[in-house]
């Protein structure tokens, strides 16, 4: 099993991070996890693509994660030859979220569809509404979602990945809490979207550090990590986004709290997730 940052940024645009999004490649394909801006740009460069996603998991409906389904949507419908439904899952809202989204689209698929006379129908998904539990099981593969928190967003999801013994958690953005422990308990890889509380705080800007009290510190994330006996942690939604060499203090902050390994994202970052490695 792979895991492959495709976007390591936060809601702020970024030259070279692209917006919050993880490929995880199992033996059943990609399973893609939120898919924030650039997403498919990212995707094409790790030879995924729209058409081809397994699945697409949404953690939470804050647009930084949400806001190029539109184009998941899009690309898939016109990149294939029959019918091919977006499997879909997420917390309650995410029909809506579709719904609305197809509502934008509304003029683009007339004209398509006028236009092709092979497309003769609309862009589909197979949409699964979860608050926890297992989620998709196939072959070797189980994915399994648990309530996050990161109120006054309700309802969130943190999920793990589960392929025979290697296993990957995709934390979202949440403060520490009893639904994240219980999908990290022993994982090998946990990717957690992190902000720095000692850069923010001291700006005083509220707009700023209004985001602290929903989001996990590097600390919080590296404590995390070490209750629950994770292998490597991957610190990823980056905020504020690390200059170039600055990547060692945020390693050094984890270090801290969490005896294992700890590599901070960049885009395309690939990881290889088995016990035996
Ligand atoms: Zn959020
Ligand atoms: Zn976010």
């Amino acid at each position: 099993m792979q895991t492959i940052v495709l976007g390591s940024g936060s809601p702020l645009p970024d030259a070279s991070r692209a917006g919050p999004s993880t490929l995880v490649r199992t033996e059943i394909g990609d399973l893609l996890f939120d898919c924030g801006r650039g997403v498919l740009m990212r995707a094409a460069a790790a030879g995924s693509s729209a058409g081809a996603i397994r699945g697409l998991f949404l953690t939470h409906l804050h647009s930084d994660h949400t806001t190029d389904l539109n184009d998941v949507v899009t690309s898939r419908w016109v990149t294939s030859f029959q019918p091919n439904p977006l499997p879909l899952f997420g917390p309650p809202g995410i029909t809506r979220l579709l719904h609305a989204t197809e509502a934008m689209l509304e003029l683009d698929i007339g004209y398509r569809m006028a236009h092709h006379t092979d497309l003769q129908w609309r862009p589909s998904a197979d949409v699964t509404e979860c608050e926890g539990g297992l989620v998709l099981e196939a072959g070797s593969v189980r994915v399994t979602a648990a309530p996050t928190d990161h109120a006054p967003v309700r309802p969130t999801l943190g999920y793990r990945i589960d392929e025979g013994d290697a296993s990957v958690v995709i934390a979202g953005d949440t403060v520490p809490c009893p639904g994240l422990d219980q999908l990290c308990a022993g994982a090998d890889l946990l990717v957690h979207t992190v902000v720095r509380r000692d850069l923010i705080e001291p700006l005083g800007l509220a707009r700023l550090t209004d985001v602290l009290d929903y989001h996990s510190s590097v600390e919080d994330a590296a404590r995390t990590a070490a209750r629950n006996d994770v292998g490597t942690l991957l610190l990823t939604h980056l905020v504020p986004a690390p200059q170039p060499g600055a990547e060692d203090e945020w390693v050094a902050l984890a270090k801290e709290h969490f005896g294992g390994t700890v590599v901070v994202a960049q885009d395309l970052l690939t990881l290889e997730v088995s016990r035996w490695v």
